[in-house]
Parts: C-alpha cells; sequence; structure tokens
C-alpha cells in the first residue's frame, strides 16, 4: 500500500485513541508453515479450501521468498533491486507461457515519470503477461499486485532493507500463481496478469496502465495485496476493498459457498484502501476492480517496516487465499458473470 496510507493510518490511529475497535484481528499464529502440499490437483473439489491444494505451495514459497530476498534490495523503483524482481517475473511468465499484452513486443511496459517531491526522473516498467481466452478473446479480466516497494532505510543501524514480503511479494506470488493455474486449468475470457511499479510513489504504473487501454473491455480487476497474513476475520477468510461499489464481492461470496472459505467487505472504513491501492486506477475507469487482502492493517506491526520479512508470513494462508481467489472469481473468468460496472460519484 501507499506512502500516504501510511499517513492516514497515523492519523486514524490518532484519532481513535481512546476507542474500542470492534473487530479483533487474530494474532500469534504467523510464521507458520503449516500442513501444505498433501494434494496438487488442479481440480476443485468440494473439499474445504483449507484441506485440499490445488495450487502448488512449494512454488508459491519460492516466488514469496525470492521476491522478498535481501538480494532485491526493498524493491524501490528506478533501483538495481527493482530489476532483479522485474527479470524474476519476466522469467516466470515466459515458463508459464504468458504472451505479450496489446502492442507490446516484450512483457515490458516501459516509461518514465517523475514522482512527487522529487526532481529525479525515474524509468521504470510495468510487467505484463496474457492468457488469451477461448471463447471472450475481446473481454478481458486483469489479475494484478504491485511489485515496487520502499528500498533501503537511509540511516539507521542493522537491518536497513523493507523486504516488502507481505506489502506485496505476497500479492505478486499471487498473480504468478494463478497465472500457472489458469494457464494449465483454461480461461474463456482473456486474463491480463500485470505487476505494477511504483504503486509506493503514488500508485503510477496502474495509472499509466490505465491511460493506455480500453476501459470498456476490461470487465473485472483482481488486485491482490497482503495476503499472507493472519486475517481479520478468523481462519480461511480475506476482506476486499469497495465491496459495495459493484456487486463484484457478491459473485465472489456465490463462487465460495462450500468452499470453506468466505469474503467480507473491508472493515477498515476509514482507511479509504479502496483508493489507496492500484485496483483504483482501473475503477476511476469504471472497472468493477478491487483489492483482496488478508491483514489487519490496524495492528501490523510490520506494515512499511524493514521487518516485513518473507519469515513473518503464513505459508497456509497465503496459499490457501491464492486459491480462494481462484476459486471465487472462476465464473467471471469463465464469462459466466459479469460484475456490475463502477461508478464513482465523485472523482478522486
Ligand atoms: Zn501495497
Amino acid at each position: 500500500m501507499t506512502q500516504t496510507l501510511k499517513i492516514l493510518v497515523a492519523v486514524i490511529l490518532l484519532s481513535f485513541t481512546g476507542c474500542k475497535i470492534s473487530y479483533k484481528a487474530n494474532s500469534g499464529k504467523n510464521g507458520k508453515d503449516g500442513d501444505l502440499g498433501k494434494s496438487k490437483t488442479n481440480t476443485f473439489t468440494k473439499k474445504p479450501i483449507a484441506s485440499s491444494f490445488f495450487i502448488d505451495s512449494t512454488e508459491v514459497k519460492k516466488h514469496l521468498y525470492t521476491l522478498a530476498s535481501d538480494d532485491m534490495q526493498g524493491r524501490k523503483s528506478g533501483t538495481e533491486g527493482i530489476e532483479k524482481a522485474a527479470k524474476y517475473i519476466e522469467t516466470e511468465f515466459k515458463r508459464i507461457g504468458l504472451t505479450t499484452f496489446d502492442n507490446l513486443e516484450t512483457y515490458r511496459q516501459t516509461f518514465s515519470f517523475t514522482p512527487r517531491n522529487s526532481k529525479e526522473q525515474i524509468t521504470s516498467a510495468n510487467i505484463i503477461g496474457v492468457l488469451e481466452g477461448t471463447s471472450k478473446k475481446e473481454e478481458y479480466v486483469i489479475i494484478s499486485a504491485h511489485y515496487d516497494h520502499l528500498g533501503i532505510k537511509k540511516n539507521g543501524e542493522g537491518d536497513l532493507i523493507y523486504n516488502g514480503a507481505n506489502d506485496d511479494a505476497s500479492g505478486v506470488t499471487g498473480v504468478l500463481a494463478l497465472a500457472d493455474y489458469f494457464k494449465k486449468k483454461g480461461n474463456e475470457r482473456t486474463i491480463v496478469f500485470v505487476a505494477f511499479t511504483a504503486e509506493e510513489m503514488g500508485l503510477i504504473g496502474s495509472t499509466h496502465f490505465g491511460k493506455g487501454i480500453d476501459a470498456s473491455k476490461f470487465v473485472a480487476g483482481i488486485n491482490l495485496e497482503m495476503i499472507g497474513k493472519s486475517p481479520s476475520f478468523g481462519p480461511n477468510t480475506a476482506w476486499l476493498t469497495g465491496f459495495e461499489r459493484s456487486n463484484f464481492g457478491k459473485i465472489v461470496q456465490q463462487n465460495l459457498v462450500g468452499s470453506g472459505y468466505q469474503l467480507f467487505p473491508d472493515p477498515y472504513k476509514n482507511f479509504n484502501l479502496f483508493f489507496r491501492s492500484d485496483n483504483a486506477s482501473l475503477a476511476r475507469l469504471g472497472v468493477p476492480s478491487h483489492t483482496f487482502s488478508t491483514t489487519a492493517i490496524d495492528v501490523d506491526k510490520d506494515y512499511h517496516q524493514v521487518s516485513d520479512e518473507a519469515t513473518t508470513l503464513n505459508m497456509t494462508i497465503i496459499t490457501q487465499t491464492i486459491q480462494a481467489v481462484a476459486k471465487g472469481t472462476e465464473s467471471i473468468i469463465n464469462g459466466k458473470d459479469t460484475p456490475s460496472r463502477v461508478v464513482l460519484a465523485e472523482k478522486k
């Protein structure tokens, strides 16, 4: 999530001092690998998502630990560290067999920009791969997460690297795992997988992406942010930003009936999270584009800290959540359901 959010969180926490917050986060269950890898079939079963795995948890762990490693130096846009992350994502897109987007000749959508409060121009790239749909090629679903983070702390001792494991190596891990999954399973609508750059500098990568598309072709946006920590609503749950802004969330809830996994509306209304991640750049264009998360952001001590390390994430939670996103969005990917468009009363 963005720096702006960090400030907002601080303001809200201050204003809430002394008040009771009505929901409580699960705590103390992070960082355990859990019971993984028993089943790696590629078909959905009626068993709860909790007890059967169709996403390869070994791959999930590999993506997460690679992207959040010290070697990537906090993945700040414009640095050598993020370049390593870009190359890793490209290599994975190629291995999976994704094609390039629109008129691009590679997976990179490279552009230059000058961040707010800076005079230095940065050149960076969104990494985009495509799985063409079988029967509805011209209808797109985007699955995205941001691969940039905050880089390296300028002053201090000890660990200075903002690894951004939960924020948002976990989301990019989800994008890669879902690309692998849908490549094998098949998709009626075209899926556009995007790792956005410069989210932390103010949703710059996704804004750039939005400028170059025909938004009417995009039927849904699935954005993943911070999906590796104990959920606010208990085990096997996630929350969705902007739940009431389209019927996307209700479609997902319907698809998850019987799976043992539940989706809830974002409980952190005062944080304005719908507008604080890359889903907003497409939602502003009318696309029903929402962010999935599991993290109790109001109490997460690692948020935008150097302690946001891969070891603090729960591999069972991240794998289950990726599976829930796959199952929950299945009818949209397959062209059976089309969520209502987002209409914003005031442009933000
Ligand atoms: Zn983020």
